[in-house]
């Protein structure tokens, strides 16, 4: 069949399989071109949440970057008939066979990182085919989760606290720039938002691993959040997410504590804004990731996914790297989003963008390719009129 991106809203339900592999392929090569790391501390890497984003890039920097076996754990959805399958289901493959022609080490297991069953399968997984785990990257993004104890389910709400928030954000199909009212959430709505994004399950992979007895002496965990600036802390870090990121670092302080037996340590890392699945459904962020892109294509600093996962293995995973911390010890990748020299400029056009000035202000172009591109279109060298099997052969 012929694939062709179909957005609603946020989302695009159709997926490009050869595009996808050629997405798998850039990050691939552009890893390939930058110095090797050290495989000291890396020899073995757990990432949940390897399918997509910001974890498909920390496993594609931990394989061809430090050599590691990995094994990565996502939730997809599978082809069916002229259905496509999830982009990360395509991702995993293309993952998969390229670390199978590196010689590299590497299996997936599809299902839901939440449930006890998939941390059961994961120990099994590990004793029987890897060796202890050196890093454990936590990269789960997710608008629900069911509890593993008690079965409920929880919906997370993107949601102001306190008042309605009346702010400035965009249609992205539509290329308008308009206001958005958001009502506040409700306690319920962000202690759900904490059940879903906090740092609860984070704990549970890591009391899962530990008590199982699977993970190296020196063992690293990473997770990550956002902060950003005061452009986007009423929808984010003074919202419910930013509830949901001030657990995940109290989760960190705990799982440190836990992990003194094997000497190992627990981090929160805050990462630069990027366009994935996830953001891409966050009001307001567009509008800001437009204007940031803009600024820093413009400042020649600008970070795609896969350079700025680079980076933080380079240097500050690496071992032997002195790492660059915050006083809640967070590890800050943000310093170039967060720079005067950035931050002044996009503060500055702010108040002036509108839909008439946006292609000049901002990088709403660039926002969509990288959206799309999430999807597997936009890959030059790949011919999207062509027919191709959604099931590779293997559905
Ligand atoms: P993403 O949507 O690109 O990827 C999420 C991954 O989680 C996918 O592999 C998906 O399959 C997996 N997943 C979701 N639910 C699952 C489940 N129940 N079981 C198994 N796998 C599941 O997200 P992302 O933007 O890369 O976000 C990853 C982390 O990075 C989040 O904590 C996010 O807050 C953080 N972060 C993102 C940005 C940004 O701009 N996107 C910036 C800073 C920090």
């Amino acid at each position: 069949m012929i694939v062709k991106p179909r957005i609603r809203g946020f989302v695009c339900t159709t997926a490009h399989p050869t595009g996808c592999k050629a997405s798998v392929d850039e990050q691939i090569a552009y890893v390939n071109s930058q110095a090797d790391l050290s495989a000291e501390g890396l020899k073995n890497v757990l990432v949940l949440g390897c399918s997509a984003g910001y974890g498909l890039a920390c496993r594609v920097v931990a394989a061809f970057g430090a050599g590691a076996n990995t094994l990565g754990v996502s939730f997809e959805r599978l082809p069916e008939g002229n259905r496509t399958a999830t982009a990360g289901w395509y991702n995993n493959i293309a993952f998969e066979e390229a670390a199978a022609t590196s010689g590299l080490y590497a299996k997936t297991l599809d299902g839901d990182a939440f449930a006890d069953e998939m941390r059961q399968q994961v120990i099994q997984t590990i004793q029987a085919e890897m060796g202890k785990i050196d890093l454990v990257v936590y990269s789960l993004a997710s608008p629900v989760r069911q509890h593993p104890k008690t079965g409920t389910l929880h919906r997370s709400a993107i949601k102001p606290l306190g008042e309605a928030l009346d702010i400035k954000s965009i249609h992205v199909e539509r290329g308008e720039v308009t206001q958005v009212n958001l009502e506040p959430a409700t306690a319920e709505e962000t202690a759900d938002t904490v059940a879903v994004m906090g740092g609860e399950d984070w704990e549970f992979w890591m009391d899962a691993l530990l008590d199982a007895d699977v993970l190296a002496p020196g063992c690293q965990t990473v997770a990550f959040t956002y902060i950003g600036t005061q452009l986007t802390w009423p929808i984010y870090w003074e919202g419910t997410l930013g509830q949901a990121k001030l657990d995940l670092d109290r989760a960190s302080r705990a799982i440190t504590q836990k992990l003194a037996a094997v000497q190992g340590e627990a981090r929160v890392a805050v990462l630069k804004a990027i366009v994935s699945q996830a953001s891409a459904a966050i009001p307001v962020v567009p509008l800001y990731v437009a204007l940031l892109f803009k600024v820093m294509k413009e400042q020649g600093n600008h970070e795609d996914i896969i350079s700025h996962i680079y980076r933080m293995f380079a240097t500050q995973l690496q071992q032997g790297a002195t790492q660059r911390l915050d006083e809640e010890g967070r590890i800050r990748m943000d310093d170039v989003e967060l720079s005067a020299a950035v931050q002044d400029e996009v503060q500055r056009r702010w108040p002036l963008v509108n839909t008439e000035n946006l292609a000049e202000l901002g990088d709403l172009e660039g926002f969509r390719q990288d959206f799309l591109k999430i999807f597997g279109f936009g890959f030059a060298g790949v011919d999207y009129g062509a027919d191709v099997d959604p099931g590779l052969g293997r559905v």
